[in-house]
């Protein structure tokens, strides 16, 4: 099956049909980018690349490249705490297969464990972040399994209090095809975060030099998130052409065209 590119009516298309409320009590719980998640109520409106492992990482190279110190146990622990308990972490793997027969798995996860550098981390800081997550299945963290290949044909970064779910059938000029889009809860994003920091401060998780504070950490991932967004968007979704989808409280949103991956 060949991807359908979409054009900025046919997002809007998408999100008139796609969009549905945050549940602000579950607000917390994630998702990955990928496309491929079934369209179903319980879908996570927070949309982030690699879901919870994702947000490890992200700390996790915050920390190396802005030379503070974390404590990787109680990185976790804050993480677990923002989300409501274990059952309710989240990460993801899917159903191909390379050669040798392995798992895929989560894309975003992948290209880090390729490319440790380009994410601003270290093989040491992979290894410890996969056994933090055997451990966070073992106790209860859900790893949901994606199937198919990718269809995706847009990244579309959402904003407000609507989220987007990923898959639709649609008139294309070839006919009513599935399509897919990445998707990125902009909005959740920076509110768990903002929740996160708070915490991992609190419980003394990372370690400050001189005046660094709250806001210091804040920046600095949101800074790495972006980049980390965009590797992978490089390496996954190089070409596709990139949206905003901002929601009001009534449902009704504006999308915009921000160029290509
Ligand atoms: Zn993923």
């Amino acid at each position: 099956m060949k991807k359908t590119i979409l054009n900025k009516q046919q997002i809007i298309d998408l999100a008139r049909e796609n969009r549905y409320k945050v549940n602000t009590s579950t607000r917390f719980i994630s998702r990955c980018i990928d496309g491929r998640y079934v369209n179903d109520d319980e879908l996570p409106a927070l949309a982030f690349p690699g879901a919870d492992a994702g947000d490890l990482a992200l700390l996790y190279a915050t920390a190396a490249n802005y030379g503070f110190e974390v404590d990787y146990e109680k990185a976790l622990t804050t993480l677990i705490e923002i989300v409501g308990g274990e059952k309710n972490m989240r990460m993801h793997t899917d159903t191909h297969r390379e050669g040798n027969g392995a798992a895929l798995g989560c894309g975003h996860i992948k290209q880090m464990r390729l490319d440790p550098e380009a994410y601003h981390l270290t093989s040491d800081q992979i290894r410890l972040l996969d056994t933090q997550l055997e451990k966070v299945k073992k106790d209860g963290g859900v790893e949901v399994v994606l199937e198919g290949e990718h269809m995706e044909g847009a990244v579309v970064i959402v904003k407000g209090p609507y989220s987007l779910k990923t898959r639709l059938y649609m008139e294309t000029p070839t006919g009513k095809r599935e399509v897919e889009i990445f998707v990125l809860h902009q909005t959740l994003a920076d509110e768990r975060h903002r929740a996160w920091v708070t915490k991992l401060i609190e419980k003394k998780a990372i370690e400050l030099y001189a005046d660094l504070d709250e806001e210091y950490v804040y920046q600095a991932l949101s800074d790495i998130a972006e980049n980390h967004l965009m590797e992978t968007a490089k390496r996954i979704a190089g070409g596709l052409p990139m949206y905003s989808v901002t929601f009001k409280n009534d449902g009704m949103f504006e999308v915009e065209s921000i160029g290509n991956v």
